[in-house]
């Protein structure tokens, strides 16, 4: 499908472009991601972007992260597999494992901000040979060195909000407000990756430049744990037989749309959590795709 250089994405966009499911389908159709993240101090983030990957339709998920976690969210995440990784303090460290066997991987979800845990981002960024999406304190690691993104072959995404992006750019979040999509573009052009720019108005950029503004959400999903699960949702989608761009572009159409569907039916601005945003997923499927 061919878009004009700078769009909003909206229902039809997602219709036209959602793959459709083949009945004789298997999981291994559906893809099979890993999420790597998670600590002591922040469990519950991980849990929730595993639980939106898979309700978004991926076909395997495991949670990689330290076997303490792994016994924290365990019986909240019955659909998943895990792995466990090295640990120092509480924080994943330094740990080669295959990554090859994944058709996506998102890092960096609660996986805090500790220098050893650095070096495990470095090793998947450079080994990964499938999308990786990069979130949360993963975009902190990868700041103190851009090449690790720069130097990659395979699609690369970062989801950042306006603080983590500024703080990617090096500039103000008022700065960076005053040009969004000329500060996404660029970034996205010099490190040749994908930018999921969060905010009210979300605009995804490819490194070619193209760029589309969401146009689901509300406010109820200003509040923690809703990042982690657009990352779910957008690993989930990325394993799905479609563009990266429009892989991302349908992530943040869903997400919002949970969110919007639940806000007008038995929800609220105020009392809405990541976890219905989550369940909400089910009403986005059933009304449009
Ligand atoms: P994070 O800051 O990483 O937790 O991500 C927050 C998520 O919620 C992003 O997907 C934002 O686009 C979305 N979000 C936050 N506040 C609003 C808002 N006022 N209106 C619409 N979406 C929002
Ligand atoms: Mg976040």
């Amino acid at each position: 499908r061919k878009y004009s250089k700078r769009m909003l994405w909206n229902e039809g966009n997602f219709q036209e472009s959602m793959p459709k499911r083949k009945l004789n389908s298997h999981k291994g159709d559906h893809g099979r991601g890993l999420v790597i993240g998670g600590s002591t101090e922040m469990p519950g983030s991980i849990a929730m972007s595993v639980k939106a990957a898979l309700k978004a339709g991926s076909g395997l998920i495991t949670a990689a992260t330290t076997e303490k976690v792994i016994q924290m969210i365990a019986p909240v995440s019955m659909e998943s597999t895990f792995l466990a990784l090295s640990e120092k303090n509480g924080y994943l460290a330094n740990h080669t494992f295959p990554v090859d066997s994944y058709d996506a991987i998102a890092i960096g979800i609660g996986m805090g901000r500790y220098e050893e845990t650095r070096d495990l981002v470095r090793y998947v960024l450079e080994q990964a040979k499938c999308p990786v999406i990069i979130d949360a304190d993963g975009l902190y690691h990868i700041k103190s060195d851009l090449s690790m993104i720069k130097k990659r072959s395979d699609p690369t995404i970062v989801t950042p909000h306006p603080g983590e992006m500024a703080m990617l750019l090096d500039i103000s979040v008022p700065e960076l407000l005053k040009e969004p999509f000329r500060y996404a573009a660029e970034f996205a052009g010099k490190y040749n990756v994908y930018v999921v720019l969060k905010g009210k108005y979300t605009i995804i950029t490819a490194p070619d430049g193209r760029q589309a503004v969401n146009t689901t959400g509300n406010p109820g999903l200003a509040k923690g744990g809703s990042g982690d699960v657009l990352t779910g949702i957008s690993l989930a989608m990325a394993m799905q037989d479609q563009s990266i761009f429009e892989a991302l572009c349908n992530a943040c159409f869903i997400h919002g749309k949970s969110a919007d569907l639940l806000v007008a039916n038995e929800h609220s601005f105020y009392d809405l959590l990541a976890s219905d945003v989550i369940k909400g997923i089910t009403d986005v499927y059933r009304t449009f795709s």
